[in-house]
């Protein structure tokens, strides 16, 4: 089953409504070369509406799991949704290193994105440490346990972003190889949980210091199904690059 690539950027805590506007104007002009790939931005949450109507779609970088109620600081699902975003962020590890989230609580929030009409892509990751003790395999499986003990089946249009903490930022991507061994096992993972049907639907991106020059070659791998770009989202040419590279693959 072909999968769609998904091209997806994590704008985090960067960009003016000025940039954002300059962004699109610069990315649209180009969206009609990418057609069969999905483009998708994850802006600060006043940005969102920005987004609207650009033909890239977009979501928060975190959704909480309730539809409304006294929870400063969290973003309703359900306005998301009225935004006009289809997909949400869910566990991005900064999250999870700088605002207490949780395997429990970011599977929460994956599985509220779907509840309430949007789709998630769900991040997860090991620590340097963690891969150096030969542990990688154990902290995905532990990352996803509580989302798979909360859903029955694979949501439609569920995506995973494996992102090793360790990649993120530093401008050290894992190796195709490395990327790909850690893809295959989340895919059994998926199969395991929800069978072969929901491991054939799920995508796979790759996030972790991706730009044009390691796109491709990552792509190119068998379960990387595309990409979650954190600095080299910010600026159109990059974006577009990455995203021209998923072509072919
Ligand atoms: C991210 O923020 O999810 C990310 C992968 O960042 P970067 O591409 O900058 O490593």
């Amino acid at each position: 089953m072909a999968r769609a690539k998904l091209i997806s950027g994590n704008w985090k805590m960067y960009k003016s409504v000025a940039e954002t506007k300059a962004f699109l104007a610069a990315v649209t002009v180009r969206s009609a070369e990418f057609r069969g790939t999905e483009l998708l931005i994850f802006p600060q949450a006043p940005l969102l509406p920005l987004l609207k109507d650009s033909g890239i779609a977009f979501g928060p970088q975190s959704v909480y799991w309730e539809e409304k109620g006294a929870f400063t600081g969290e973003i309703s699902p359900v306005l998301a949704r009225e935004l006009g975003c289809t997909y949400a962020l869910a566990g991005h590890s900064e999250r999870r290193q700088f605002f207490g989230e949780t395997n429990e609580s970011a599977a929460k929030r994956a599985l509220a994105t779907h509840a309430f009409g949007m789709k998630s892509v769900f991040c997860l990751g090991e620590m340097l440490a963690e891969r150096d003790a030969g542990r990688t395999f154990d902290v995905l499986k532990a990352q996803c346990a509580p989302l798979f003990a909360a859903a029955k089946s694979c949501p439609e249009g569920f995506s995973m972003a494996y992102e090793p903490v360790w990649a993120i930022g530093t401008g050290r991507t894992a190796t195709a190889a490395q990327a790909q061994e850690a893809h295959a096992f989340l895919r059994g993972l998926v199969k395991g949980a929800w069978g072969a049907d929901g491991a054939e639907r799920v995508r796979l991106l790759y996030g972790g210091s991706v730009k044009p020059e390691n796109a491709k070659e990552l792509m190119s791998q068998a379960d990387v199904d595309g990409v979650l770009v954190g600095g080299a989202s910010l600026e159109p040419a990059s974006f577009l690059a990455i995203a021209a590279a998923s072509k072919g693959c």
